[in-house]
């Protein structure tokens, strides 16, 4: 059992993942080796991976009441695995031992009734109430609020955790809100189907937070957020229960449904959605094309994403971050560009989209772009190397980390017609603000999704640490990007959510009057500010 009391591997504490899962002893070294030569330091030892016993937290100051007690963890463990999200910053401190604000009970309602239950306790008691799904926020979403001086409930959605209806004639299932990820698949695998959302958390994030926080998944063009695939909601709120019709479109006044998509926790908590399916792609198409100018293979992906072409995968790695994956030597930027079917042979659309990217300087390998109906199509190759490197990314992440790096990610979106000189210029001010506070370092940028108007570009930062300052180090360093990337035009998220701590950039993005409209709906549906408080709004 791990401690989320399901049967299976058990989950850290305190960073991501399976215990025993990422690179072991003799890969860290290795990796320590080739950074120490990269940045001209010596890196020191890894942490030790914490163990629980070492770890000290403040006694719990509630106890749920006996009707709620069966539902109610107050274990360190599961306090301590709850205590945090899953961002730099919150590996950091894990690793530090320090949990000083954990939430005081873990709750796991198993239905609808024992939420809206616990939100009645949360509510009667002034508790604070934190919906949490897999806990991989990297924006403060699932934190205790520090000032809080009552007492926090986490309300864990993870037995939440069924396909319960499918409909194959419209293509969509009834799924509760804590399914996470690989279980959401399995569950629509034996239909024929697929959600085909795949953030890069996917193993160890669930339905109900993707929505929550507007995630970006599989899709690099088209249906690129989650939004688009919501059908329809069930939400609990301490006001009472919202249920939005199902509908395959609608014109009836502002969406039910984009009220709670993207609202982070503070409204209620997303019991069950109605979500659109697809059909298992069988056809698949990948290709890697190599630039020698960033500008250009973007001038290309700007190109095909205005061609209606609508490539599935259009994901464009500059030269340091296709040599970090494995797709690239250093000298080239690479463009993943994938397309995939199961209806059609994509052959047509993957020959336009090389012709546009060959256009624009792109080199094409030979026989790239090739129609496959093996599993195997898109894992080999650059394209493999860097759906391998995505995917064992965070593993890899927190072993960075154990080695005293600074090293953490943050994504925005611009306009085309802005994107030449924003990415300049905010790759500068970053990389200045990176080598003032660390020394030495490097700022890397690849496309996550891309649009007709513009790109969502992101940027990866690796440094060298101080002992004990990584924190303030990683600050400095978001805060100069921050007001870059806001200064410029851009978003201070485009799907990573707001949470906690996103929210000086965001309430400076936003308009007031804005503020106050999202403010009113939280009164009605959450009148005392039970729930996740801080987050977006308060
Ligand atoms: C290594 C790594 C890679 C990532 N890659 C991506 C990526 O590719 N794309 C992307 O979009 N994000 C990514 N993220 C961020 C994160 O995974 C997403 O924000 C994800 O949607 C969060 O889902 P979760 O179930 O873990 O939610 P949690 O972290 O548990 O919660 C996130 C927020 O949603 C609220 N919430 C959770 N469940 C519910 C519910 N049922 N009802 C109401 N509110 C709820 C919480 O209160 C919190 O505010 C990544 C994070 C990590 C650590």
């Amino acid at each position: 059992m791990d401690r989320t009391g399901a049967a299976g591997p058990r989950r850290r504490f305190w960073g991501w993942g399976h215990e025993g899962r990422g690179p072991g002893p003799d890969q860290q070294a290795g990796i320590a080796r080739v950074l120490s030569e990269r940045f001209g330091v010596a890196l020191p030892p890894p942490i030790p991976e914490p163990r629980i016993e070492d770890v000290v937290l403040p006694v719990p100051r509630v106890a749920p009441p006996a009707s709620l007690a069966h539902l109610c963890s107050t274990d360190r463990e599961d306090r301590a695995g709850h205590a945090y999200g899953k961002s730099f910053r919150d590996v950091v401190r894990a690793l530090r031992r320090e949990f000083p604000n954990p939430p005081d009970v873990v709750a796991r309602p198993r239905d609808e009734a024992e939420v809206a239950a616990l939100l009645e306790w949360c509510g009667s008691a002034d508790l604070v109430a934190i919906p949490y799904g897999g806990g991989s926020s990297v924006v403060g979403g699932v934190e205790p609020p520090r000032e809080a001086r009552r007492g926090v409930v986490t309300i864990d959605l993870g037995a939440l955790d069924r396909v319960l209806e499918v409909d194959r004639t419209s293509r969509a299932a009834r799924i509760q809100g804590g399914v996470l990820g690989p279980s959401l698949e399995d569950q629509l695998r034996g239909h024929g189907l697929t959600l085909r959302h795949f953030p890069q958390s996917f193993e160890f994030s669930t339905l109900g937070g993707w929505i929550a926080t507007r995630s970006g998944g599989h899709f690099a063009t088209l249906h690129t957020h989650i939004d688009d695939f919501v059908e329809s909601l069930r939400v609990v709120t301490p006001a009472g229960l919202v249920e939005t019709r199902r509908l395959p479109g609608s014109g009836a006044g502002p969406s039910p449904d984009r009220l709670f998509i993207g609202s982070e926790g503070i409204l209620g908590v997303i019991t069950e959605a109605w979500m659109r399916l697809q059909d298992r792609p069988r056809l698949r198409a990948s290709a890697s094309v190599a630039f020698a100018d960033f500008l250009a293979a973007a001038e290309a992906v700007r190109a095909i994403s205005q061609s209606g072409l609508h490539p599935t995968n259009c994901r464009l790695l500059d030269a340091g971050e296709a040599a970090t994956s494995g797709a690239g030597s250093g000298g080239e930027n690479v463009l993943v560009i994938g397309f995939e079917s199961a209806d059609h042979d994509p052959a047509a659309r993957m020959a336009r989209a090389l012709e546009i990217a060959r256009d624009h300087g792109g080199v094409v390998p030979p026989d790239a772009g090739r129609t496959r109906a093996d599993e195997s199509a898109g894992r080999e190759g650059a394209v493999g190397a860097w759906r391998d490197a995505f995917l064992s990314g965070p593993y890899l992440r927190d072993v960075l980390v154990r080695l005293g790096l600074v090293v953490e990610t943050f994504e925005t979106a611009i306009t085309w017609d802005r994107f030449p000189a924003f990415h300049r210029e905010l790759m500068a001010a970053t990389g200045d603000a990176v080598r003032r506070v660390c020394g030495a370092g490097q700022v890397t940028c690849r496309f996550t999704h891309v649009y007709p108007d513009g790109p969502a570009p992101y940027y990866s930062v690796i440094a060298p640490g101080r002992p004990g300052s990584q924190l303030e180090q990683w600050a400095e360093i978001k805060a100069a990007a921050s007001e870059t990337l806001l200064r410029l035009g851009g978003t201070i998220t485009h799907h990573h959510a707001v949470g906690r701590d996103h929210r000086p950039w965001y309430d400076d993005q936003r308009s007031d009057l804005f503020a106050r409209v999202l403010f009113a709906a939280k009164q009605s549906l959450d009148p005392q500010g039970l729930l996740n408080p801080g987050v977006l709004i308060g």
